[in-house]
């Protein structure tokens, strides 16, 4: 297994350190640009991301696009793409309509209250005509303001999509409806093959909610909790009877049909859990595809969970080389154990950038780095992506 990093990825690394906000408003009043990155992401995405706008006064980015170059000195000969107000977090969009062979220039205008303007760099990117199909999995960020959670579209190569989890919600914002809905409609994708709530907690289900009120869903697993629950659980249980899609509890040892491309399978917990902690009740998936496995995790914690999984697995059927990290990074998850049988190459972390439990804890950041494991993750990253054709992984 070769591993890449793209250009994108260094540079965005590099940008962060420049981002927006370090002087609030320039001397003229203009708003302080983002820098813009963009990627070709499997069967003829591009995906493009930008540093985000701290400006107190910013009121909206606009994504253009055009087939020329010069989009800055000439907006009229471009798209507007989309425009983004109000939420300076949001710096990420999949701009799916595109035709293999075409070549497009992207460039990022932020606008503030006063609508004044600031434009990011401009970047080009020809779609080639033949992309391989690859299994790729978007890491969603679920921030928004102190919510925090889980939410990750597994994309399979045969064209197939499912959601592991989908976030949090509150009364004026679902990370469901709110994030994730616009980015499977930038994407093209209308229905999903399979939705997986790990366990009862908001922050992996309440987003999950919307997603089954606006979206057909075939099928959804559950870990199938018998004991005591929040309002959220019911009346996720609740959709999931409205929407017509099929339950299934999801139990060890469960094999999933999801692409003859992968194989699939369940490996925690065991049926109906209804003690302990709701945490450790979370569904394990375990996806391979050719050489390249992926596992992920819920909130699995060290105690009862990891110790569990350990006990009636061999390191081997655990090993894989992306590991989405436990319990948002809590110290209490992922412990050496566990990393020991995983031998994972890369940890991504799922993680609200406000949270107040101060994940991820450094202890396990220190895990990570002593075993020299590079690390993504939500908070600091924006939603980020990790492909692989079978063979080779790429992040961006
Ligand atoms: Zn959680």
């Amino acid at each position: 297994m070769r591993i890449k990093f793209p250009v994108s990825v260094l540079a965005a690394g590099l940008l962060i350190v420049l981002s927006c906000g370090e002087s609030p408003v320039d001397s003229a009043g203009n708003p302080t640009p983002s820098v813009l990155a963009i990627q070709l992401q499997s069967d003829s995405v591009v995906y493009t991301s930008w540093t985000q706008c701290s400006d107190e006064d910013f009121n909206a980015y606009i994504l253009w696009r055009s087939q020329s170059a010069g989009i800055q000195a000439d907006p009229s000969q471009a798209q507007a793409l989309k425009i983004f107000s109000g939420d300076p977090l949001q710096n990420t969009w999949f701009d799916a309509d595109v035709t293999p062979g075409d070549t497009y220039w992207y460039a990022l205008e932020t606008r503030n209250t006063s609508l004044l303007s600031a434009w990011s760099n401009e970047l080009s990117l020809t779609i080639p005509l033949n992309e391989p199909d690859n299994l790729t999995v978007f890491f969603i960020d679920p921030s928004h303001g102190s919510l925090s959670g889980d939410a990750m579209l597994i994309r399979t190569p045969g064209g197939f999509n499912y959601l592991i989890d989908g976030g949090d919600r509150r009364s004026d914002w679902s990370c469901g409806r709110d994030r994730i809905l616009p980015m499977l409609d930038s994407l093209g994708i209308t229905r999903l093959d399979g939705i997986v709530g790990t366990h009862p907690h908001s922050d992996h289900i309440g987003g999950l909610i919307a997603i089954l009120e606006e979206m057909p869903v075939d099928k959804v697993w559950d870990c199938g909790w018998t004991g005591d629950a929040s309002n959220t659980y019911e009346e996720f249980l609740q959709e999931v009877q409205n929407s017509g899609a099929e339950y299934i509890e999801g139990t060890r040892g469960m094999t999933l049909d999801w692409d003859p491309n992968l194989q699939v399978e369940i490996l925690h917990p065991e049926a109906h859990p209804g003690s302990g902690d709701m945490n450790n009740a979370s569904i394990l998936i375990h996806i391979t595809f050719e050489e390249v496995s992926f596992l992920f995790t819920g909130d699995l914690e060290t105690d009862d969970g990891e110790d569990d999984v350990l006990a009636h697995y061999s390191p081997e059927d655990l090993r894989a080389d992306v590991l989405k990290v436990g319990h948002h990074g809590s110290g209490d998850a992922t412990g050496n154990l566990w990393l020991d049988a995983v031998q994972p190459s890369y940890a991504a972390i799922e993680v609200g950038s406000g949270n107040p439990y101060g994940h991820p804890h450094s202890e396990l950041l220190n895990r990570l780095d002593s075993r020299g494991i590079p690390v993504f993750r939500t908070d600091q990253d924006g939603t980020f992506i990790i492909t692989t054709d079978g063979t080779d992984i790429t992040v961006f």
